[in-house]
């Protein structure tokens, strides 16, 4: 970044804690303007520090377009690790503007003892496996995931999610509308309170209340594998990463051409 007149523009393609942790590490630092990007399917989202825009882009040319448009020197994408569509567009899109692309991705999920996971690729052989494993059910996939399970009617579900689920939903479901972060304590009260047998999960990776609440009751945990990222990509696994990638004089910092 030496030698130059006006701050490189970083765009952030949010949705995450990390994604907001990054703007406002970012904020002070003099040589970054930050852009955050949300998806826009909250209502009331937590925002980010510094400016923010809402909404898609329109597919791999929409954002192109943007990158291009907007000047923008470096994207960082700090999307959730499931949002695969927009790690690929956000892919894409920086190859075709020449635009250097870091994906901040929070490492998943490690077993530890006393643990009982059952790994599996995806939510339909989630929704498979679990009339084997209990009959009540704590969802945590996120509400767009609820449908995967409307079939499952030998299960009770209750759902966790910021936003109330929509599309086909199992035959007995209870919805709590929450938003985290939660501690270990209060998972395990939900858990114990609302006699869950199994938990199910996306390797989100972050906080690891849920798990922990779960090791202790002795339940089993149905955790579903992460996407694969797109191949070669710049991973950093931490928000500090992130940050020394776009620090001055780092390989991000160039102006686009
Ligand atoms: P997705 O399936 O990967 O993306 C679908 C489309 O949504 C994208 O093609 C893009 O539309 C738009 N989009 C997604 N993230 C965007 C962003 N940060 N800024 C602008 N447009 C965005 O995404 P998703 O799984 O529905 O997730 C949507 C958002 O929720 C993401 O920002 C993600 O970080 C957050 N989130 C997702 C999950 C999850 O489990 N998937 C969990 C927590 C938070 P265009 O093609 O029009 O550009």
């Amino acid at each position: 970044m030496s030698g130059q007149t006006s701050p490189a523009r970083v765009l952030i393609l949010g949705g995450t804690t990390e994604g907001r942790e990054l703007a406002s590490a970012c904020a002070p630092i003099p040589d970054l303007e930050v852009v955050s990007s949300l998806a826009g399917r909250t209502t009331s989202p937590i925002l980010p520090a510094g400016k923010v825009r809402i909404g898609g882009f329109g597919g791999v040319d929409g954002l192109t377009a943007y990158l291009r448009h907007e000047r923008i020197a470096a994207v960082v994408d700090a999307t959730h690790p499931f949002a695969a569509t927009m790690t690929a567009h956000a892919t894409a899109a920086s190859a075709q503007a020449n635009v250097p692309l870091l994906i901040l991705r929070r490492p998943g999920w490690t077993e530890q003892p006393g643990d009982h996971w059952h790994r599996v690729p995806d939510l339909a052989t989630a929704a498979k496996l679990l009339p084997d494993l209990g009959e009540r059910v704590f969802l945590t996939t996120g509400r767009q995931s609820i449908a995967a399970f409307a079939e499952v009617d030998a299960c009770w579900f209750l759902s966790r999610s910021v936003e109330p689920p929509t599309g086909p939903l199992p035959s007995r479901l209870q919805v709590l509308l929450d938003r985290g972060p939660f501690t270990r304590t209060g998972e395990r009260a939900l858990l114990t309170e609302h006699r869950i047998d199994v938990l199910v999960t996306k390797d989100s990776g972050g906080s690891t209340a849920k798990l922990d609440a779960a090791r202790e009751l002795g339940l089993p945990v149905v955790l579903v594998d992460r996407p694969p990222l797109p191949p070669h990509a710049n991973v950093a696994p931490t928000v500090e990463a992130a940050l020394e990638w776009l620090r001055p004089g780092s390989a991000a910092a160039c102006t686009p051409g």
